[in-house]
């Protein structure tokens, strides 16, 4: 006989438990949580191939704002950083503007090594000298100096705020301070600065603390102070402007002392590249990445000692790698960081031609687990398109996340706009080990100098090679804007994530994998095809505004 309605809904009734129980339920009936934990995520996929594509992280509860997440994040075993970005150190992506830029954003720029060792000195001195709190080796002018030296100055330098002193030298008596509006309308070049220069200067002695020091700068309403010890003998000077990169930039990469931004570059592992690295450090150098597809080799293992002994000071990241053998090679040589990535970069053949690679995602949890152990933080290099991937780098146990193809397009990015054959405004993007770069012989992008000078290929080839066989691509990408928009976002949206997943930080992110509390779930090629936008006749798909 057929159940009447109202019968139907009794028998349910009685089959519908308190909803008050659900997780008495949830614990009573299911032996484990929705999903997988990570290692069976991995094991998924039996031939371990899993790529960012091929997983999703299944979402948590959300009890905090996104904007409360914090994505603080160690990029070497010393060096703690407050947004886990990194730009690649590639002729396209990375000179010193984009370094400056992304370290004021909370990220760090890693200069790149396809030019000659003292044009990358240059660019690591200008993000050294970008930020300061007490600037202790200030530009300093002579009385016999003249209005054409200090504009000179001021054109290679930027800054055109300088102290004058007897000897022309720092720990020498101060006379006067000249500045920009001292020099711009002055008729001579020829006049000495002396003639230009202001006397009757407001100034702090040593010992002032810098925050007593930016508050004399504050009240003094002067663009500059300098500070003087007892015999009127400069001793270092602030920057108003100083003031307010402090406050636009409040997330910026600085060491907690000097408040200079944190700078990272790339060499080889050659012999010339110890003399590369001495002039880096000379230009106050804090991170250096050894530069190298496979990382696990003599050279590198030697490089890495070499500098650790040689520079205690700075933290030397090795790589690539993508297995835990190539990891423990480096680990074991002493590295405070590791670069993860092989062939996954987006302008990359090495996996097509050399038949050697591992899909990203489990290089990254590969390595990033195994080197966990150590108390080595890991960067998942490449392959990353969206704010997605990024969250997938970090979720699979990495600490930061590099990328090239995708800050190339900023206009902090090396090189200038172009229009493509299609009309859109486009900048060009190479693989560094693409036959271009190899040959370095597109003028106007990244280094330009003899070939033998440019080392950043050395990655890819070496000296004796009659054949260059290229690893990589050279091409363009579309116009993003600038990066102090286009971090911001990555940024923002890695928070939303993260509050979605149910985390409040990286921290907890890389706990909940650990503990299993963070699940995730296997996509089917349908189930990519599901998530993407189907279905449409045409739509728009802005990023964000
Ligand atoms: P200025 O007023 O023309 O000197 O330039 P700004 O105030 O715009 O910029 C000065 C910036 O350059 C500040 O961030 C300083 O910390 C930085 N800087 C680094 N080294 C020096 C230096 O030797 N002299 C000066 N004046 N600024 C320096
Ligand atoms: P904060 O979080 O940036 O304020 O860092 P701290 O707590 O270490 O700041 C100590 C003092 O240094 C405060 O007076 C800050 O205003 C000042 N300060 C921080 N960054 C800079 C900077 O880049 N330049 C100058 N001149 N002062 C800074
Ligand atoms: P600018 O805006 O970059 O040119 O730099 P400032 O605001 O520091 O300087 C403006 C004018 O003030 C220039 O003529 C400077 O020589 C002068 N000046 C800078 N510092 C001092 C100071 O401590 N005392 C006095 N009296 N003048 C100063
Ligand atoms: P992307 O963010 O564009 O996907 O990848 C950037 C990364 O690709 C770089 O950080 C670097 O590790 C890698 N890469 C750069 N140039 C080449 C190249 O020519 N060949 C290969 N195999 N990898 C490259």
């Amino acid at each position: 006989m057929p159940l009447s309605n109202g019968d139907a809904m009794d028998a349910s009734k009685a089959e519908i438990a308190d909803y008050t129980t659900a997780f008495e339920v949830l614990k009573r009936d299911y032996t484990s949580s929705d999903g997988l934990d990570i290692k069976q995520l991995i094991d998924s996929d039996k031939r371990g191939a899993l790529t960012y594509n091929d997983f999703l992280v299944l979402p948590g509860y959300i009890g905090f704002a996104a904007s409360e997440v914090d994505l603080e994040t160690p990029v070497t075993k010393r060096i703690s950083i407050k947004a886990p970005l990194l730009s690649s150190p590639m002729d396209t992506v990375t000179e010193h503007s984009m370094a400056i830029h992304m370290a004021l954003l909370g990220g760090l720029g890693v200069i790149h090594h396809n030019c000659s060792a003292d044009d990358q000195a240059e660019m690591v001195r200008k993000v050294k000298r970008y930020e300061n709190g007490f600037i202790s080796d200030p530009v300093v002018l002579s009385p016999t100096s003249t209005v054409a030296d200090a504009k000179e100055l001021k054109a290679k330098w930027g800054f055109g705020g300088f102290p004058v002193t007897e000897n022309g030298t720092l720990r020498s008596k101060l006379v006067g301070i000249v500045t920009s509006r001292d020099i711009q309308f002055h008729p001579k070049a020829d006049d000495a600065v002396t003639a230009v220069m202001s006397t009757d200067l407001v100034t702090a002695p040593s010992g002032t603390t810098l925050a007593e020091a930016n508050e004399v700068l504050r009240q003094s309403k002067k663009g500059k102070l300098p500070i003087v010890d007892e015999n009127g003998e400069l001793v270092s000077l602030l920057s108003r402007s100083d003031l307010m990169k402090n406050l636009h930039y409040p997330l910026s990469s600085k060491l907690p002392h000097s408040k200079q931004l944190i700078c990272a570059a790339a060499v080889g592992t050659r012999p010339d590249d110890k003399i590369r690295l001495q002039k880096l450090v000379d230009a106050g150098l804090d991170i250096v990445i050894l530069d190298s597809s496979q990382g696990n080799s003599i050279y590198q293992i030697e490089m890495i000692k070499y500098v650790k002994e040689t520079y205690p000071q700075i933290d030397v990241i090795g790589g690539n790698v993508v297995t835990r053998e190539q990891a423990a090679a480096l680990i074991a040589a002493g590295v405070d960081g590791l670069r993860i990535g092989m062939g996954s970069g987006s302008a990359c053949i090495t996996q097509e031609v050399m038949a050697v690679g591992r899909p990203q995602a489990a290089s990254v949890y590969s390595v990033s687990q195994f080197a966990a152990r150590f108390g080595v933080p890991c960067i998942a290099d490449g392959g990353v398109q969206n704010v997605g991937h990024i969250v997938k780098g970090l979720a699979m146990g990495a600490s930061t996340v590099m990328m090239g193809g995708l800050l190339a397009g900023t206009a902090e990015s090396p090189g200038s706009y172009f229009v493509s054959n299609e009309g859109q405004l486009v900048k060009a993007y190479r693989g560094m080990g693409s036959i271009d770069a190899m040959e370095d012989k597109k003028a106007g992008v990244g280094g330009k100098d003899n070939k033998a000078s440019n080392a950043g290929t050395a990655r890819y080839f070496s000296e004796k090679d009659r054949v260059l066989v290229a690893q990589g691509v050279s091409g363009s990408v579309l116009d993003r804007g600038s990066v102090t928009k286009f971090i911001p976002y990555l940024m923002a949206g890695v928070q939303h994530s993260l509050q979605d997943i149910g985390v409040t930080s990286l921290t907890k992110l890389h706990e909940g994998v650990r503990d299993g509390t963070v699940r995730f779930e296997v996509r089917s090629v349908s189930a990519q095809a599901e998530g993407n936008v189907h279905g449409l006749h045409s739509f728009d798909k802005r990023l964000y505004s």
